[in-house]
């Protein structure tokens, strides 16, 4: 295995000149840095799946107890989806669940997690003292077959999992669609807008979920199935996912067994810049709400809502982690909400749904597209935050947090990138 992605070559090329050509397009003073068109692009840092698994099992070895290494499920293509518990399933406890690279290329979540837990290991007196009043449980890399994507030979990660739509596998009638984030191996090149084709198929994980934690796509009436996957206006992404997928399965058992009362996911999107009067490139955007309307399952009738104080936590954490970035004219404070979004059968949007307040870090740049510039800073901009949280949610001052200082959060804005990398 080549730990060298060269990416597919022409459409890197391509993808670098445009995004040059679309920030002189929109502003006048790009502050990256950005990979140059020929600087070559590394994922030599980037942990493989088995270096991942050492790692987690040097992190248990050395965390003199307070780590257990859990199996959650396997991925469609039999890689272990790890759970890395830092305290008991307790209901004195508070409890939080963070989870990354649902996406594959969506690399330096997983990378920041594994700096969490040692730091969570390193017997600092706060962190110990925080760790006994908050259980953490953390799911790291959980599209372990789309990170280890090989294109001609090289690595080269994919948002999607690896799995294909058979609908006669659920006793389906061949003909049915398939579920909308289905691809057949394409993805959008950052920047570009342009689809390259790579030709493995699979799902995107993150649409891939239901409110309904008891959805069983092998259980639910076949018919009523057929008549929702065939109806452009139900198979869409503002309705339900399918809970087709292991890794979509794995994380919702997990959160019914914990039933967190916050749940932190990490992702990658493209570049923005924060407003017309100040261009900082926007290190990561924010999110504490996933739905926008109540929503009601096609397949049980039953009618999901964001209860109120489950959005007023979902807002006092975003806000929380905002202020932690606030340190003066600097890249780190350089954050803006992302694009509000109503999808139920995202993964926020399924356990937000189910009463787990919820926050989404979006990190900018793709894989790909970033390289390794960057990565130290950018790992601190979604740590540092997620430290924030626990201990505010350890110490209780989270209740001090205003839950309506979220609006004032700098809006969504500037975008330069692709919008089907996001989130
Ligand atoms: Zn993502």
């Amino acid at each position: 295995m080549k730990k060298r992605a060269s990416i597919v070559a022409a459409s890197l090329g391509i993808a670098l000149i445009s995004s040059q050509t679309t920030l002189a397009d929109t502003q006048s003073k790009p502050n990256g840095p950005y990979v140059e068109v020929e600087q070559n692009l590394s994922l030599s840092s980037v942990m493989t799946n088995e270096e991942l698994e050492k790692k987690l099992q040097k992190i248990e070895e050395s965390s003199q107890g307070k780590m257990q290494l859990d199996v959650a499920g396997y991925s469609n293509e039999g890689t272990p989806l790890y759970l890395a518990k830092y305290g008991e399933n307790e209901p004195e406890k508070k409890r939080v669940l963070i989870y990354t690279q649902i996406h594959g290329n969506e690399v330096l979540g997983t990378e920041a997690a594994m700096e969490m837990m040692q730091k969570f290991n390193s017997g600092d007196k706060d962190i110990d003292e925080m760790l006994e009043e908050v259980s953490v449980w953390i799911m790291p890399r959980l599209n372990p077959d789309g990170t280890m994507t090989q294109i001609e030979g090289d690595w080269n990660p994919v948002r999607y999992n690896h799995q294909t739509w058979n609908p006669e596998e659920y006793d389906l009638p061949a003909e049915t669609e398939a579920p909308w984030y289905y691809t057949l191996g394409y993805e959008r090149e950052q920047a570009t807008n342009e689809r390259f084709y790579y030709g493995i198929p699979g799902y995107d994980l993150n649409r891939d979920f239901s409110p309904n934690y008891n959805f069983d796509i092998n259980e639910v009436d076949k018919e009523k199935l057929a008549e929702v996957l065939n109806d452009e206006s139900k198979n869409n992404r503002y309705n339900t996912g399918y809970v087709v997928s292991p890794e979509a399965k794995a994380i919702t058992n997990v959160v019914k067994e914990f039933n967190p009362d916050v749940a932190i996911d990490v992702h990658h999107r493209g570049f923005n810049y924060l407003s017309e009067e100040d261009n900082r490139s926007v290190a990561i955007s924010v999110l504490g709400m996933f739905t926008t309307q109540p929503y009601t399952d096609p397949f049980t009738g039953e009618k999901y809502e964001i209860e109120e104080d489950v959005e007023k936590l979902s807002k006092q954490i975003t806000v929380a982690g905002y202020q932690s970035l606030q340190r003066g004219f600097s890249s780190f404070g350089a954050i803006q909400q992302y694009p509000q979004v109503n999808y139920p059968g995202s993964g926020l949007g399924a356990i937000q749904l189910n009463g787990t307040a919820t926050m989404l870090i979006e990190v900018k740049g793709q894989t790909q597209t970033l390289g390794q510039k960057q990565n130290g800073m950018l790992k601190q901009t979604v740590k540092t935050p997620i430290y924030d949280i626990l201990s505010k949610l350890a110490d209780g001052s989270i209740e001090d947090v205003d839950a309506n200082l979220y609006d004032e959060i700098p809006p969504a804005h500037g975008w330069m990138g692709d919008p089907s990398t996001r989130y």
